[in-house]
């Protein structure tokens, strides 16, 4: 059963090793409890029960793994403005193609994207 008092998560989850970071930041998060993780895609591509979900008023964070900010311009296109954006890259994470992200950066960044949550939007 969905607790609907917690924040809402989306990560950017693209082909590169900060998108993929961003979107194993956001399942963290959804798995560890401190927020439910929604899907980006369907955000992005006007499916109605996720743009529902994100227009719903609950607190958003998301995640991208670099200044194009594919999650946030998601969320825009439904008229969202996400309460908390994680940059990874305004954290030292660099975004290279064909190579997997360093599990080993997960716990941190999750861990400052729950303090995020935390704090006043
Ligand atoms: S925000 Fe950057 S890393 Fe994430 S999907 Fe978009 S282009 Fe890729």
């Amino acid at each position: 059963m969905a607790d609907k008092t917690l924040p809402l998560v989306y990560s950017c989850s693209g082909c590169s090793s900060a998108a993929q970071l961003a979107n194993a930041v956001a399942l963290k998060l959804d798995r560890d409890g401190s927020a439910e993780m929604s899907c980006i895609a369907g955000v992005g591509g006007g499916v109605a029960p996720l743009v529902k979900l994100a227009q719903s008023g609950r607190t958003i964070l998301a995640i991208d793994g670099c200044p194009l900010a594919c999650a946030r311009e998601c969320l825009a296109r439904q008229g969202v403005t996400p309460d908390h954006h994680l940059l990874l890259n305004e954290h030292g994470v660099r975004k290279k193609m064909h190579t997997d992200y360093d599990p080993a950066e997960v716990d941190g960044l999750a861990a400052q994207a729950a303090a995020m949550l935390r704090a006043p939007g």
